[in-house]
């Protein structure tokens, strides 16, 4: 499903988003000496179009990206046609694990592939078969940080990664629980794309208001789904790029910077 923002096709891209981004990235800026900022891409292991064209502007801005793999979504052929994307700037992505099978296991509530409704057996055997998954087809391509699928897990899974070995983890901004120490948190504060506002006018309000509070971190993280993107989503993007690289306080970052 495509959000709101993206559907409107006369005037895209009004210039009054455009001064309101500009004036969100400058108060952030106001706020810290420099701003370190990464894109994470969800649902990553099959090759599209979109996925292509995704790969190809963060490959034309040289922008780093982190990609969050499901591990049972990737196979072989499908990682060398991923991969042969990336070709010299391999330094520019870091790969690594978003859940295992991308499944809901919640019977109520929220969405959740590694929440209260999973035993900690279960936990523990599906993230040491996706570890071994990505491990035995990216080879010293994989990154152990964690993107649990709909960026939310229990503390138990957080202690599962901690002892496997993982770096770090990464949720929506204020996401709770903590992880434990040693785990590295990597929020999120911006969703470009699966926005839940009814109309336009609420998406972009939306979308600057989260733009603002990022831009006000330390960090900011800013999340790409590029199965839900069609063009304007690409034309923001690009947009965003280009304000984002204007700015020598800016460093854009991905995960292996961070940890
Ligand atoms: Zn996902």
């Amino acid at each position: 499903m495509i959000s709101s923002i993206y559907k409107t096709s006369d005037n895209f891209l009004p210039s009054r988003i455009k001064l309101s981004l500009e004036s969100s990235i400058k108060e952030g800026l106001n706020f810290n000496n420099t701003l370190k900022i990464f894109f994470r891409a969800d649902d990553i292991g099959v090759p599209s179009k979109n996925f292509s064209r995704m790969m190809e502007l963060f490959l034309k801005y040289g922008i780093p990206l982190s990609l969050a793999v499901v591990p049972a979504w990737l196979t072989r052929k499908r990682w060398e046609a991923i991969n042969a994307l990336a070709g010299k700037d391999q330094d520019h992505f870091c790969w690594h694990m978003h859940g295992y099978r991308h499944i809901n296991y919640e019977t109520r509530g929220k969405k959740q592939e590694f929440g209260p409704g999973r035993t900690l057996e279960q936990v523990q055997n599906d993230i040491l078969n996706g570890k071994r998954r990505l491990q035995s087809i990216l080879k010293e391509k994989f990154t152990q940080v964690f993107t649990p699928p709909w960026n939310r897990c229990s503390i138990e899974t957080m202690q599962v990664l901690k002892k496997m070995k993982f770096k770090g983890i990464s949720r929506s901004y204020d996401s709770l629980p903590v992880p434990p120490a040693g785990l590295e948190d990597f929020m999120v504060h911006v969703d470009l794309h699966t926005r839940k506002e009814k109309d336009a006018e609420q998406g972009w309000e939306g979308l600057l208001k989260e733009i603002t509070k990022g831009m006000q971190s330390r960090t900011c993280g800013i999340m790409i789904h590029h199965m839900r993107m069609n063009h304007n989503a690409f034309i923001f993007l690009e947009f965003l790029f280009e304000k984002l690289l204007a700015y020598r306080q800016i460093q854009l970052v991905n995960f292996n910077d961070l940890i």
